[in-house]
Formats: structure tokens, C-alpha cells, sequence
């Protein structure tokens, strides 16, 4: 249960958000991108009270991107030395683009890829530890702290497992978590998806 003036600044924080999204997200106003307005404007009151009223929330993300010769291969904010990398409007850092959407997820807020648009040039090349931090700020908006952080990373090739110590640490290090609290699992597609890397994260937000 929350003190009344954090409901109020919370109740206050979610008529920003209804009057202008995109400003109360980014910081600017981009009128060009439309997403944003239109899924917010449609989140009822209803549902915004619960991003308040529950102790605990459950987040869930995914994300896969083809590989390809020539492009950097980006996890958890680490370049994985590889002859194939992400095929990506952005870094394509699958794990943090995982990350990121099991933050929103967990406020029920949509996905990145309303936010961060792949048909947009000026996201083009992003740094996704941006979005990570973006999608943090939000769960402290809304009165919610990071428990703990599980992500799978699926990749036949090339391994991970030498790469394990340095991918917890800097996804942990993005979260401003201890380590202990970010478990990270490698696995591959035994073959079924050797063109792919795919990673799936859930996420504990705890109330403030
Ligand atoms: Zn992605």
C-alpha cells in the first residue's frame, strides 16, 4: 500500500503520460512517431491502478535476430567475437532488446518496438543499453525496484560459455544490480535454428 502523496505523484505521473507519452518517455516531443500516443491513450485507468496496487509484477520478453556475415554480434552490451552478428536496424542486442521488453512488460506498457520503431532512421545504429536505461526509469516512475533478472540466450554457434562471467557482469552492471541477482543460461538450437540468436528474459519488479 502506497502513502498518499506517492499515489498522488504516481495518479499525477499517469496524466502526463495520457497528455503527452512520447515527451514523458523520451524527454522530447517526436509527433512524427504515433505509436506511443495511440496504445497509451487506450490504457484505462483500470489498468494503470494496478501498475500501483500489486506488491509484485511479472515481466516477460523476447526477442531473435537473424545472423548474418559482416555484423557485430552484440549480447548483454558484450561484443561476442564472431564471424556473424545481428541483423538489426540497431545494435541488435538481442538480450538487451529482451531486457528491455520484459521491463515494459512487467508494467504492462507495450513493447519496444512501438517505442523505438525499426522503420525509424534516427534509431538506426542505437546503443540498446539506452533503451534498457529508458525502460528502468520507467519501472522507478511507476514505484517499482528490479528483484531479479533470468535470461536463456539461445546461439549454436559460437559458444558462449567462456563469454558467461562477462555477459552477467555488464548486464548486471546495466541494471544497477549484484550479480548474484542476474542468472544468465546459454543454450543452443541444437541445430534448428543455426541462422539465429534468440534470448528470452522474465523479470521480477518489486513495489517500492
Ligand atoms: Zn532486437
Amino acid at each position: 500500500m502506497l502513502f498518499p502523496l506517492a499515489s498522488a505523484l504516481i495518479d499525477s505521473e499517469v496524466r502526463q503520460i495520457n497528455r503527452n507519452p512520447y515527451q514523458w518517455l523520451f524527454g522530447f516531443t517526436a509527433p512524427y512517431l504515433s505509436p506511443w500516443p495511440v496504445t497509451l491513450g487506450r490504457m484505462s485507468d483500470a489498468a494503470l491502478s494496478e501498475v500501483v496496487a500489486l506488491p509484485y509484477r511479472v515481466g516477460y520478453g523476447e526477442d531473435a535476430h537473424r545472423l548474418a556475415v559482416g555484423r557485430p554480434l552484440m549480447l548483454g552490451g558484450v561484443l561476442v567475437p564472431s564471424a556473424r552478428g545481428a541483423v538489426a536496424h540497431s545494435d541488435g542486442d538481442a538480450a538487451l532488446h529482451a531486457v528491455a521488453d520484459a521491463l515494459l512488460s512487467g508494467l504492462a506498457l507495450g513493447d519496444i518496438g512501438q517505442y523505438f520503431p525499426d522503420t525509424d532512421p534516427q534509431w538506426r545504429g542505437l546503443d540498446s543499453a539506452q533503451i534498457v536505461r529508458r525502460c528502468l526509469q520507467l519501472v522507478a516512475q511507476a514505484g517499482y525496484t528490479l528483484g531479479n533478472v533470468a535470461l536463456v540466450i539461445t546461439l549454436d554457434t559460437p559458444k558462449l560459455g567462456p563469454l558467461r562471467r562477462d555477459i552477467s557482469s555488464s548486464i548486471a552492471a546495466l541494471l544497477e544490480l549484484p550479480q548474484s541477482r542476474v542468472g544468465v543460461s546459454f543454450k543452443t538450437s541444437e541445430g534448428l535454428a543455426p541462422d539465429h540468436v534468440q534470448t528470452r528474459v522474465t523479470v521480477l519488479l518489486v513495489q517500492r
